[in-house]
């Protein structure tokens, strides 16, 4: 069990989360299932019929897989979690940071880097086998129209919101003691909704420019091409411990 303070500081978070997103919390278990998408093993966590959707995208990040898991205790979400140790998954024998494969392009750069020994056949094959899994890995991981889906992230050492400062518009930082962790918002209502909290927030002026092309979570279905990549409209930049 957690020290009783960091237990009230949780508690304080998901009633925070609620109130923020519009999440009902509950008191029942959420349901756990496990699925295979794009050849990556995922738990999955899920109550309710909510459109928040948490991802912990990254294995070795430990801290972000227990803040989901102790957010899912009460929240009425669905969260899913890459069932990995270890930050990279293998696609066919090759290395992929899991943060890269929404898009071909993303992810064609990740594998050539994390296996520059590869042939380019073996790259063209993992990508072939990405593109083919793609539609249905966002259509399962990703929220319906006008839900909110939030990644959790680990923060490395060296980086904080202060990082995110020069590429930024806009800063909230009602916790300047916790650089370390905050929300880096894609859209400006998300963020806008975000400055009544006490939670520090940030909103990149060119968040397209940090992923290969995204969009909003929930853009009319008819938008989404096989190439196209969807990315979560919001990461949650936590140091939790
Ligand atoms: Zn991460």
């Amino acid at each position: 069990m957690p020290p009783a303070t960091l237990k009230n500081t949780e508690i304080s978070r998901r009633a925070w989360f609620a109130s923020l997103f519009g999440a009902a919390l509950r008191t029942q278990p959420a349901n756990r299932s496990r699925a295979t998408l794009c050849g990556i093993p995922f738990l999955r966590l899920a109550r309710g019929a909510s459109s928040l959707r948490l991802l912990r995208i990254h294995g070795d990040e430990e801290t972000a897989r227990q803040a989901v898991e102790i957010l899912m205790e009460s929240l009425e979400a669905e969260a899913w979690i890459v069932d990995s140790r270890t930050r990279h998954v293998e696609v066919l024998g090759l290395r992929l940071d899991p943060n890269r494969m929404f898009s071909r392009a993303g992810a064609g750069r990740n594998l050539r880097r994390l296996n520059p020994s590869a042939p380019e056949s073996a790259i063209a094959a993992a990508l072939d086998f990405l593109d083919q899994g793609r539609e249905k890995m966002l259509r399962t991981l990703a929220p319906p129209p006008g839900g909110l889906w939030i990644a959790a992230h680990n923060n490395g050492p060296g980086y904080s919101i202060h990082a995110e400062a020069p590429i930024s518009t806009e800063m909230h930082l009602p916790q300047p003691e916790m650089p370390r962790d905050f929300f880096l918002f894609t859209e400006e209502k998300d963020f806008r909704a975000a400055t009544r909290a006490p939670r520090n927030a940030v909103l990149p002026d060119r968040p397209e420019g940090r992923t290969t092309a995204r969009s909003r979570a929930g853009a009319p279905p008819g938008a989404c091409a096989t190439s196209m990549s969807r990315q979560p409209t919001a990461s949650w930049k936590s140091s939790w411990k």
